[in-house]
Protein backbone atom coordinates (compact mmCIF):
# COMPACT_ATOMS: atom_id res chain seq x y z
CA UNK A 1 0.00 0.00 0.00
CA UNK A 2 1.20 3.47 -0.81
CA UNK A 3 0.16 5.09 2.51
CA UNK A 4 1.62 7.61 4.81
CA UNK A 5 0.32 8.15 8.17
CA UNK A 6 1.63 11.01 10.00
CA UNK A 7 5.68 10.28 9.40
CA UNK A 8 5.16 6.41 8.50
CA UNK A 9 5.89 5.54 5.07
CA UNK A 10 4.24 2.01 4.20
CA UNK A 11 4.70 0.26 1.06
CA UNK A 12 5.53 2.06 -2.44
CA UNK A 13 3.30 1.62 -5.72
CA UNK A 14 4.53 2.98 -8.76
CA UNK A 15 6.25 6.61 -8.82
CA UNK A 16 4.50 9.08 -10.78
CA UNK A 17 5.38 9.43 -14.89
CA UNK A 18 6.20 12.51 -15.85
CA UNK A 19 5.73 13.52 -19.36
CA UNK A 20 8.31 16.10 -19.80
CA UNK A 21 10.94 18.33 -18.41
CA UNK A 22 9.06 19.89 -15.35
CA UNK A 23 8.54 23.61 -16.21
CA UNK A 24 8.20 26.23 -13.30
CA UNK A 25 6.22 25.15 -10.09
CA UNK A 26 4.43 22.40 -10.13
CA UNK A 27 0.33 22.11 -9.50
CA UNK A 28 -0.17 21.35 -5.76
CA UNK A 29 -3.46 19.58 -5.94
CA UNK A 30 -5.46 18.17 -2.64
CA UNK A 31 -7.35 15.30 -2.91
CA UNK A 32 -9.49 15.10 0.07
CA UNK A 33 -11.03 11.46 0.62
CA UNK A 34 -9.42 8.09 -0.18
CA UNK A 35 -12.73 6.38 -1.94
CA UNK A 36 -12.76 5.53 -5.58
CA UNK A 37 -13.09 9.19 -6.66
CA UNK A 38 -9.62 10.11 -4.60
CA UNK A 39 -7.58 7.13 -5.45
CA UNK A 40 -8.60 6.91 -9.18
CA UNK A 41 -8.43 11.15 -9.00
CA UNK A 42 -5.16 10.35 -7.31
CA UNK A 43 -3.44 7.86 -10.15
CA UNK A 44 -4.79 9.84 -12.99
CA UNK A 45 -3.31 13.07 -11.45
CA UNK A 46 0.06 12.20 -10.75
CA UNK A 47 0.49 10.96 -14.15
CA UNK A 48 0.54 14.88 -15.29
CA UNK A 49 4.00 16.35 -15.18
CA UNK A 50 4.50 19.29 -13.13
CA UNK A 51 1.86 18.36 -10.62
CA UNK A 52 2.45 17.66 -6.73
CA UNK A 53 -0.58 15.33 -5.25
CA UNK A 54 -1.36 14.39 -1.98
CA UNK A 55 -4.28 12.63 -0.59
CA UNK A 56 -5.84 13.41 2.65
CA UNK A 57 -8.13 10.45 4.05
CA UNK A 58 -9.94 11.15 7.76
CA UNK A 59 -9.71 7.25 8.91
CA UNK A 60 -6.60 5.27 9.96
CA UNK A 61 -6.58 3.14 7.56
CA UNK A 62 -7.73 2.63 4.19
CA UNK A 63 -11.27 0.09 4.55
CA UNK A 64 -14.22 -0.74 2.49
CA UNK A 65 -16.78 -0.84 4.58
CA UNK A 66 -18.81 -1.94 2.25
CA UNK A 67 -20.04 -5.42 1.16
CA UNK A 68 -19.79 -5.85 -3.02
CA UNK A 69 -19.44 -4.14 -5.82
CA UNK A 70 -20.42 -4.08 -9.04
CA UNK A 71 -18.45 -3.51 -11.94
CA UNK A 72 -19.78 -3.43 -15.40
CA UNK A 73 -18.69 -1.92 -18.81
CA UNK A 74 -17.96 1.34 -18.28
CA UNK A 75 -16.31 0.99 -14.57
CA UNK A 76 -14.22 -1.55 -16.11
CA UNK A 77 -13.37 0.98 -19.00
CA UNK A 78 -11.60 3.87 -16.94
CA UNK A 79 -10.18 0.50 -14.78
CA UNK A 80 -8.16 -0.05 -17.79
CA UNK A 81 -7.13 3.37 -18.44
CA UNK A 82 -6.02 3.62 -14.67
CA UNK A 83 -4.08 0.34 -14.93
CA UNK A 84 -6.00 -1.43 -12.27
CA UNK A 85 -8.43 -3.35 -14.59
CA UNK A 86 -6.39 -6.23 -14.23
CA UNK A 87 -6.60 -6.59 -10.24
CA UNK A 88 -10.35 -6.12 -9.85
CA UNK A 89 -11.49 -10.15 -9.79
CA UNK A 90 -15.11 -11.17 -8.72
CA UNK A 91 -18.41 -13.12 -9.46
CA UNK A 92 -19.22 -13.35 -12.90
CA UNK A 93 -23.08 -11.89 -13.81
CA UNK A 94 -24.45 -14.95 -16.24
CA UNK A 95 -27.59 -15.07 -14.85
CA UNK A 96 -29.78 -12.09 -13.05
CA UNK A 97 -33.21 -13.04 -11.82
CA UNK A 98 -35.80 -10.34 -10.38
CA UNK A 99 -38.56 -12.35 -7.94
CA UNK A 100 -41.31 -11.48 -6.34
CA UNK A 101 -39.89 -11.27 -2.60
CA UNK A 102 -42.99 -12.95 -0.87
CA UNK A 103 -44.04 -15.60 -3.02
CA UNK A 104 -40.39 -15.98 -4.65
CA UNK A 105 -42.52 -16.17 -8.34
CA UNK A 106 -39.78 -15.00 -10.87
CA UNK A 107 -40.36 -11.72 -12.63
CA UNK A 108 -38.07 -10.89 -15.08
CA UNK A 109 -34.13 -12.43 -15.46
CA UNK A 110 -31.60 -11.59 -18.01
CA UNK A 111 -28.04 -13.43 -18.68
CA UNK A 112 -24.65 -11.33 -19.30
CA UNK A 113 -24.78 -8.26 -21.12
CA UNK A 114 -23.76 -8.39 -25.10
CA UNK A 115 -20.16 -7.21 -24.53
CA UNK A 116 -16.74 -8.86 -24.91
CA UNK A 117 -15.89 -11.05 -22.10
CA UNK A 118 -13.54 -9.20 -19.95
CA UNK A 119 -16.37 -6.11 -19.96
CA UNK A 120 -19.02 -7.95 -18.95
CA UNK A 121 -21.09 -7.36 -15.24
CA UNK A 122 -18.89 -8.40 -12.18
CA UNK A 123 -20.12 -8.53 -8.77
CA UNK A 124 -16.78 -8.02 -6.54
CA UNK A 125 -15.65 -7.48 -3.08
CA UNK A 126 -14.96 -3.95 -2.29
CA UNK A 127 -12.29 -4.61 -0.74
CA UNK A 128 -10.65 -5.97 -4.11
CA UNK A 129 -11.49 -2.64 -6.07
CA UNK A 130 -10.11 -0.69 -3.31
CA UNK A 131 -6.76 -2.56 -3.42
CA UNK A 132 -6.10 -2.40 -7.35
CA UNK A 133 -6.64 1.58 -6.95
CA UNK A 134 -4.19 1.77 -4.33
CA UNK A 135 -1.93 -0.34 -5.91
CA UNK A 136 -1.67 2.07 -8.64
CA UNK A 137 -1.18 5.01 -6.27
CA UNK A 138 2.22 6.88 -6.20
CA UNK A 139 3.61 6.20 -2.91
CA UNK A 140 3.81 8.10 0.35
CA UNK A 141 0.71 10.50 -1.10
CA UNK A 142 -1.89 9.28 0.71
CA UNK A 143 -2.09 10.91 4.15
CA UNK A 144 -4.04 9.06 6.90
CA UNK A 145 -5.61 10.55 9.94
CA UNK A 146 -6.50 13.89 8.24
CA UNK A 147 -9.95 14.92 8.36
CA UNK A 148 -10.98 17.81 6.53
CA UNK A 149 -13.20 20.32 8.46
CA UNK A 150 -13.23 23.37 5.90
CA UNK A 151 -11.62 25.39 3.57
CA UNK A 152 -10.63 28.76 2.74
CA UNK A 153 -10.69 31.16 -0.32
CA UNK A 154 -7.03 32.67 0.02
CA UNK A 155 -7.62 35.03 -3.00
CA UNK A 156 -11.03 35.94 -3.28
CA UNK A 157 -10.73 39.29 -4.81
CA UNK A 158 -9.23 37.76 -7.81
CA UNK A 159 -10.45 34.36 -9.22
CA UNK A 160 -7.99 31.60 -9.06
CA UNK A 161 -5.27 33.31 -7.05
CA UNK A 162 -3.43 32.97 -3.72
CA UNK A 163 -4.98 29.23 -3.42
CA UNK A 164 -6.67 27.30 -0.70
CA UNK A 165 -6.09 26.78 2.98
CA UNK A 166 -7.22 23.25 4.01
CA UNK A 167 -8.11 23.11 7.99
CA UNK A 168 -7.52 19.68 9.72
CA UNK A 169 -9.31 18.56 13.24
CA UNK A 170 -5.94 18.07 14.57
CA UNK A 171 -5.56 21.73 14.23
CA UNK A 172 -3.08 21.18 11.36
CA UNK A 173 -3.39 23.01 8.52
CA UNK A 174 -1.96 23.52 5.06
CA UNK A 175 -2.61 25.19 0.98
CA UNK A 176 -3.10 23.54 -1.83
CA UNK A 177 -3.29 25.40 -5.93
CA UNK A 178 -6.42 23.02 -6.44
CA UNK A 179 -8.42 20.86 -3.88
CA UNK A 180 -10.33 17.82 -5.58
CA UNK A 181 -13.37 16.92 -3.06
CA UNK A 182 -13.71 13.28 -3.10
CA UNK A 183 -15.10 13.02 0.14
CA UNK A 184 -18.17 10.87 -0.02
CA UNK A 185 -21.98 12.19 -0.24
CA UNK A 186 -21.22 14.12 3.44
CA UNK A 187 -18.85 16.33 1.67
CA UNK A 188 -17.00 18.89 3.98
CA UNK A 189 -15.64 20.43 0.76
CA UNK A 190 -19.14 20.97 -1.02
CA UNK A 191 -20.55 22.43 2.45
CA UNK A 192 -17.42 24.87 1.83
CA UNK A 193 -18.17 25.91 -1.53
CA UNK A 194 -21.75 25.26 -1.40
CA UNK A 195 -23.30 26.19 2.00
CA UNK A 196 -26.38 26.09 1.07
CA UNK A 197 -26.98 22.72 -0.36
CA UNK A 198 -29.00 20.03 2.22
CA UNK A 199 -28.96 16.32 1.91
CA UNK A 200 -31.97 14.69 3.70
CA UNK A 201 -32.27 11.09 4.44
CA UNK A 202 -34.45 9.16 1.46
CA UNK A 203 -35.94 6.67 3.76
CA UNK A 204 -33.88 4.21 2.35
CA UNK A 205 -32.12 2.13 5.07
CA UNK A 206 -29.83 -0.47 3.58
CA UNK A 207 -28.23 -3.42 5.55
CA UNK A 208 -25.64 -5.44 3.77
CA UNK A 209 -22.97 -8.02 4.46
CA UNK A 210 -20.60 -10.78 2.86
CA UNK A 211 -21.28 -14.51 4.64
CA UNK A 212 -19.25 -17.71 3.48
CA UNK A 213 -21.46 -18.59 0.10
CA UNK A 214 -21.28 -22.15 1.87
CA UNK A 215 -23.79 -21.30 4.44
CA UNK A 216 -26.36 -20.87 2.19
CA UNK A 217 -25.45 -23.55 -0.77
CA UNK A 218 -28.39 -25.38 0.74
CA UNK A 219 -31.18 -22.84 0.19
CA UNK A 220 -32.63 -23.98 -3.51
CA UNK A 221 -32.49 -21.58 -5.96
CA UNK A 222 -30.52 -19.27 -4.59
CA UNK A 223 -26.43 -19.13 -5.20
CA UNK A 224 -27.19 -20.10 -8.82
CA UNK A 225 -27.57 -16.55 -9.78
CA UNK A 226 -27.57 -12.43 -8.88
CA UNK A 227 -31.01 -12.35 -7.62
CA UNK A 228 -33.14 -9.33 -6.27
CA UNK A 229 -36.42 -10.49 -3.74
CA UNK A 230 -38.68 -7.14 -4.48
CA UNK A 231 -41.10 -6.46 -1.55
CA UNK A 232 -43.89 -4.79 -0.92
CA UNK A 233 -41.32 -1.94 0.68
CA UNK A 234 -38.09 -2.70 -0.34
CA UNK A 235 -35.62 -5.52 -1.53
CA UNK A 236 -32.89 -8.17 -0.57
CA UNK A 237 -30.01 -8.30 -3.21
CA UNK A 238 -27.87 -11.87 -3.13
CA UNK A 239 -25.22 -12.60 -5.18
CA UNK A 240 -21.66 -14.14 -5.47
CA UNK A 241 -18.60 -11.85 -5.40
CA UNK A 242 -15.56 -14.26 -5.81
CA UNK A 243 -14.32 -15.86 -9.50
CA UNK A 244 -14.11 -19.76 -8.39
CA UNK A 245 -10.73 -19.50 -10.58
CA UNK A 246 -9.42 -17.64 -8.06
CA UNK A 247 -11.17 -18.32 -4.45
CA UNK A 248 -11.62 -22.09 -3.50
CA UNK A 249 -14.66 -22.95 -3.09
CA UNK A 250 -14.74 -23.10 0.99
CA UNK A 251 -13.61 -19.53 1.20
CA UNK A 252 -15.94 -18.01 -1.36
CA UNK A 253 -18.21 -15.28 -0.04
CA UNK A 254 -22.06 -14.07 -1.03
CA UNK A 255 -23.01 -10.66 -0.54
CA UNK A 256 -26.43 -10.14 0.76
CA UNK A 257 -28.17 -6.55 1.02
CA UNK A 258 -31.33 -5.70 2.53
CA UNK A 259 -33.40 -2.69 1.90
CA UNK A 260 -36.59 -0.98 3.35
CA UNK A 261 -38.14 1.78 2.66
CA UNK A 262 -39.74 4.20 5.23
CA UNK A 263 -41.63 7.29 4.44
CA UNK A 264 -38.84 10.10 4.83
CA UNK A 265 -41.53 12.46 6.65
CA UNK A 266 -42.10 9.52 9.42
CA UNK A 267 -38.39 9.57 10.14
CA UNK A 268 -37.14 13.12 11.63
CA UNK A 269 -34.91 13.00 13.41
CA UNK A 270 -32.96 10.00 11.90
CA UNK A 271 -29.09 9.81 12.77
CA UNK A 272 -27.08 9.27 9.62
CA UNK A 273 -26.01 5.87 9.74
CA UNK A 274 -22.90 4.76 7.84
CA UNK A 275 -21.70 1.35 8.32
CA UNK A 276 -23.20 1.05 11.85
CA UNK A 277 -23.81 -2.88 13.33
CA UNK A 278 -27.25 -3.96 13.02
CA UNK A 279 -28.76 -6.84 15.34
CA UNK A 280 -30.07 -9.63 13.21
CA UNK A 281 -33.70 -8.79 14.92
CA UNK A 282 -33.29 -5.63 13.79
CA UNK A 283 -32.64 -6.72 9.75
CA UNK A 284 -35.04 -9.63 9.82
CA UNK A 285 -38.31 -8.14 11.23
CA UNK A 286 -38.34 -6.23 8.31
CA UNK A 287 -38.42 -9.16 5.79
CA UNK A 288 -40.80 -11.13 8.35
CA UNK A 289 -43.03 -11.81 5.50
CA UNK A 290 -40.57 -12.93 2.66
CA UNK A 291 -40.30 -16.54 0.79
CA UNK A 292 -38.84 -18.81 3.30
CA UNK A 293 -35.50 -19.16 0.98
CA UNK A 294 -35.03 -15.13 1.90
CA UNK A 295 -35.62 -15.68 5.81
CA UNK A 296 -33.89 -19.09 5.78
CA UNK A 297 -30.68 -17.11 4.19
CA UNK A 298 -30.56 -14.18 6.59
CA UNK A 299 -31.38 -16.51 9.49
CA UNK A 300 -27.71 -17.52 8.25
CA UNK A 301 -26.28 -14.78 8.98
CA UNK A 302 -23.65 -14.25 11.99
CA UNK A 303 -24.71 -12.19 14.79
CA UNK A 304 -22.65 -8.73 14.63
CA UNK A 305 -22.21 -9.25 11.29
CA UNK A 306 -24.64 -6.74 9.25
CA UNK A 307 -23.84 -2.96 8.63
CA UNK A 308 -26.47 -0.14 8.36
CA UNK A 309 -26.23 2.65 5.83
CA UNK A 310 -29.41 4.93 5.52
CA UNK A 311 -29.18 6.66 2.47
CA UNK A 312 -29.29 10.34 1.77
CA UNK A 313 -29.68 12.15 -1.09
CA UNK A 314 -29.54 15.93 -2.24
CA UNK A 315 -30.59 18.01 -5.16
CA UNK A 316 -28.31 18.22 -8.10
CA UNK A 317 -26.08 20.99 -8.02
CA UNK A 318 -25.36 23.65 -10.90
CA UNK A 319 -21.66 23.27 -10.92
CA UNK A 320 -19.05 20.96 -9.97
CA UNK A 321 -16.76 23.67 -8.99
CA UNK A 322 -16.03 26.61 -6.87
CA UNK A 323 -13.69 29.66 -6.49
CA UNK A 324 -11.74 28.59 -9.96
CA UNK A 325 -9.72 26.08 -7.44
CA UNK A 326 -12.21 23.87 -5.77
CA UNK A 327 -13.82 20.80 -7.76
CA UNK A 328 -15.85 18.00 -6.60
CA UNK A 329 -15.90 14.17 -8.04
CA UNK A 330 -17.71 11.36 -6.90
CA UNK A 331 -20.68 10.87 -4.24
CA UNK A 332 -20.00 14.75 -3.70
CA UNK A 333 -20.36 16.26 -6.61
CA UNK A 334 -23.61 14.24 -7.18
CA UNK A 335 -25.20 13.42 -4.05
CA UNK A 336 -27.62 10.79 -5.57
CA UNK A 337 -27.27 8.06 -2.83
CA UNK A 338 -26.04 5.20 -5.05
CA UNK A 339 -28.78 5.51 -7.40
CA UNK A 340 -27.55 2.88 -10.62
CA UNK A 341 -25.67 0.58 -8.71
CA UNK A 342 -22.58 2.51 -10.59
CA UNK A 343 -21.67 5.23 -8.66
CA UNK A 344 -17.47 3.51 -8.17
CA UNK A 345 -17.67 4.59 -12.12
CA UNK A 346 -18.78 7.53 -12.08
CA UNK A 347 -16.28 8.73 -9.61
CA UNK A 348 -13.60 7.31 -11.32
CA UNK A 349 -14.65 8.61 -14.38
CA UNK A 350 -14.88 12.03 -12.93
CA UNK A 351 -11.14 11.84 -11.93
CA UNK A 352 -10.21 10.78 -14.90
CA UNK A 353 -11.41 13.68 -17.09
CA UNK A 354 -10.14 15.49 -13.84
CA UNK A 355 -6.62 14.48 -15.37
CA UNK A 356 -7.43 15.20 -18.96
CA UNK A 357 -9.05 18.61 -18.62
CA UNK A 358 -5.75 19.71 -16.74
CA UNK A 359 -3.79 18.57 -18.79
CA UNK A 360 -5.23 20.20 -22.06
CA UNK A 361 -5.51 23.47 -20.52
CA UNK A 362 -1.87 23.52 -19.90
CA UNK A 363 -1.39 22.19 -23.12
CA UNK A 364 -2.90 25.00 -24.92
CA UNK A 365 -1.22 27.68 -22.15
CA UNK A 366 -4.98 28.00 -20.48
CA UNK A 367 -5.58 28.17 -16.54
CA UNK A 368 -6.68 25.67 -14.27
CA UNK A 369 -10.04 27.64 -14.17
CA UNK A 370 -10.52 26.69 -18.28
CA UNK A 371 -9.49 23.06 -17.03
CA UNK A 372 -12.61 23.19 -14.50
CA UNK A 373 -14.72 24.50 -16.90
CA UNK A 374 -14.17 22.10 -19.01
CA UNK A 375 -14.65 19.25 -16.44
CA UNK A 376 -17.77 20.61 -15.65
CA UNK A 377 -18.72 21.42 -18.49
CA UNK A 378 -18.44 17.61 -19.78
CA UNK A 379 -19.34 15.79 -16.24
CA UNK A 380 -22.43 18.33 -15.56
CA UNK A 381 -24.89 17.28 -18.51
CA UNK A 382 -24.12 13.91 -17.59
CA UNK A 383 -25.46 14.13 -13.70
CA UNK A 384 -28.44 16.22 -14.73
CA UNK A 385 -29.68 13.39 -17.43
CA UNK A 386 -28.82 11.29 -14.17
CA UNK A 387 -31.26 13.68 -11.90
CA UNK A 388 -33.83 14.03 -14.87
CA UNK A 389 -34.45 10.10 -15.40
CA UNK A 390 -34.68 9.92 -11.65
CA UNK A 391 -37.31 11.98 -11.51
CA UNK A 392 -39.16 10.54 -14.42
CA UNK A 393 -38.60 7.16 -12.91
CA UNK A 394 -40.39 8.48 -9.74
CA UNK A 395 -43.17 10.39 -11.21
CA UNK A 396 -44.06 7.25 -13.60
CA UNK A 397 -44.08 4.75 -10.40
CA UNK A 398 -46.63 7.58 -8.79
CA UNK A 399 -48.86 7.39 -11.68
CA UNK A 400 -49.01 3.44 -11.62
CA UNK A 401 -49.26 3.23 -7.80
CA UNK A 402 -52.22 5.43 -7.90
CA UNK A 403 -53.50 3.67 -10.68
CA UNK A 404 -53.33 0.56 -9.10
CA UNK A 405 -54.70 1.71 -5.21
CA UNK A 406 -58.05 3.35 -6.74
CA UNK A 407 -58.66 -0.33 -7.69
CA UNK A 408 -56.95 -2.92 -5.32
CA UNK A 409 -55.56 -3.04 -1.61
CA UNK A 410 -52.68 -3.83 0.17
CA UNK A 411 -50.16 -6.57 -1.58
CA UNK A 412 -52.81 -6.63 -4.93
CA UNK A 413 -51.16 -3.07 -5.28
CA UNK A 414 -47.80 -4.50 -4.29
CA UNK A 415 -48.19 -7.35 -6.84
CA UNK A 416 -49.48 -5.33 -9.98
CA UNK A 417 -46.96 -2.53 -9.49
CA UNK A 418 -43.81 -4.92 -9.30
CA UNK A 419 -43.48 -5.21 -12.93
CA UNK A 420 -42.83 -1.68 -12.90
CA UNK A 421 -40.64 -1.58 -10.32
CA UNK A 422 -38.59 -3.79 -11.93
CA UNK A 423 -38.75 -1.97 -15.21
CA UNK A 424 -37.76 0.86 -13.61
CA UNK A 425 -34.62 -0.21 -12.58
CA UNK A 426 -33.38 0.23 -16.04
CA UNK A 427 -30.12 -2.55 -16.24
CA UNK A 428 -27.66 -1.60 -19.05
CA UNK A 429 -30.09 -2.28 -21.90
CA UNK A 430 -32.41 0.44 -21.00
CA UNK A 431 -29.95 2.90 -19.81
CA UNK A 432 -26.72 2.37 -22.51
CA UNK A 433 -25.83 6.15 -22.07
CA UNK A 434 -24.59 5.14 -18.34
CA UNK A 435 -23.86 1.59 -18.24
CA UNK A 436 -22.07 1.44 -21.84
CA UNK A 437 -20.56 5.13 -21.22
CA UNK A 438 -17.06 5.37 -22.63
CA UNK A 439 -15.46 7.85 -20.99
CA UNK A 440 -11.96 7.96 -23.52
CA UNK A 441 -14.97 8.31 -26.29
CA UNK A 442 -16.31 11.11 -24.24
CA UNK A 443 -13.03 12.88 -24.33
CA UNK A 444 -12.33 12.45 -28.15
CA UNK A 445 -15.64 13.56 -28.87
CA UNK A 446 -14.90 16.75 -26.63
CA UNK A 447 -11.81 17.28 -28.30
CA UNK A 448 -13.95 16.57 -31.86
CA UNK A 449 -16.12 19.04 -30.77
CA UNK A 450 -14.65 21.80 -29.46
CA UNK A 451 -11.87 22.29 -32.18
CA UNK A 452 -12.96 26.18 -33.19
CA UNK A 453 -15.41 26.53 -30.31
CA UNK A 454 -14.75 28.42 -27.25
CA UNK A 455 -13.91 25.70 -24.64
C1 LIG B 1 -25.79 0.63 -0.43
C2 LIG B 1 -24.97 1.09 -1.58
C3 LIG B 1 -24.70 0.21 -2.62
C4 LIG B 1 -23.91 0.61 -3.68
N1 LIG B 1 -23.63 -0.26 -4.68
C5 LIG B 1 -22.83 0.12 -5.68
C6 LIG B 1 -22.48 -0.76 -6.73
O1 LIG B 1 -22.88 -1.91 -6.77
N2 LIG B 1 -21.65 -0.31 -7.72
C7 LIG B 1 -21.17 0.97 -7.71
O2 LIG B 1 -20.40 1.34 -8.62
N3 LIG B 1 -21.49 1.83 -6.75
C8 LIG B 1 -22.29 1.44 -5.74
N4 LIG B 1 -22.61 2.31 -4.76
C9 LIG B 1 -22.09 3.67 -4.83
C10 LIG B 1 -20.61 3.74 -4.48
O3 LIG B 1 -20.36 3.10 -3.25
C11 LIG B 1 -20.22 5.18 -4.36
O4 LIG B 1 -20.75 5.90 -5.45
C12 LIG B 1 -18.71 5.31 -4.35
O5 LIG B 1 -18.17 4.70 -3.21
C13 LIG B 1 -18.36 6.79 -4.36
O6 LIG B 1 -17.00 6.95 -4.17
P1 LIG B 1 -16.45 8.29 -3.53
O7 LIG B 1 -14.99 8.12 -3.49
O8 LIG B 1 -17.06 9.44 -4.21
O9 LIG B 1 -17.06 8.31 -2.04
P2 LIG B 1 -16.79 7.34 -0.82
O10 LIG B 1 -16.64 5.95 -1.28
O11 LIG B 1 -17.85 7.64 0.18
O12 LIG B 1 -15.38 7.81 -0.25
C14 LIG B 1 -15.23 9.05 0.41
C15 LIG B 1 -13.96 9.00 1.24
O13 LIG B 1 -13.74 10.28 1.80
C16 LIG B 1 -13.41 10.16 3.18
N5 LIG B 1 -13.84 11.39 3.82
C17 LIG B 1 -15.10 11.81 4.03
N6 LIG B 1 -15.14 12.99 4.64
C18 LIG B 1 -13.84 13.35 4.82
C19 LIG B 1 -13.21 14.49 5.41
N7 LIG B 1 -13.93 15.50 5.89
N8 LIG B 1 -11.86 14.54 5.44
C20 LIG B 1 -11.10 13.52 4.93
N9 LIG B 1 -11.65 12.42 4.38
C21 LIG B 1 -13.01 12.33 4.30
C22 LIG B 1 -14.17 8.93 3.63
O14 LIG B 1 -13.60 8.35 4.80
C23 LIG B 1 -14.04 8.03 2.40
O15 LIG B 1 -12.88 7.25 2.44
C24 LIG B 1 -23.40 1.93 -3.70
C25 LIG B 1 -23.68 2.81 -2.64
C26 LIG B 1 -24.45 2.39 -1.61
C27 LIG B 1 -24.76 3.34 -0.48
Amino acid sequence: MAVQNGADEHEHGPQPQPEGKPEGKPLRVAIVGGGPAGLGAAIALSKLRDIEVRVFEQASELREIGAGIRIGYNCWRVLELLGAADRVKGHHKTSIVHRNGLTGEVVASSGPTPVPFRYQVRRVRRTRLQQALVSQVPGGIINLNKHVLSIEDLGQSQPGAGGVRIAFRDGTETTADLVVGADGIRSAIRDSIFPDHKIQFTGTIIWRVLIPTRTIAHIPDLISSTSWWHGPEGHVFHSPVDDPAEVAEEERLSELSARNLVDPATATGKKFSWGVPATNERVESHFKDYDPRIREALGQVPEGQWKEFSAFAGPRLETLTGWDKVVLLGDASHPLSGAFGSGAAFALEDGWILARAIEHARSSGQPLAKALEIFDAIRSPYYRRMYEHLDSQKQKLQDQQAKAADSLVGTATFTSTLQQRVAAFGGEEGLPWIYYNDIEDVWKQFLKGQSGASL
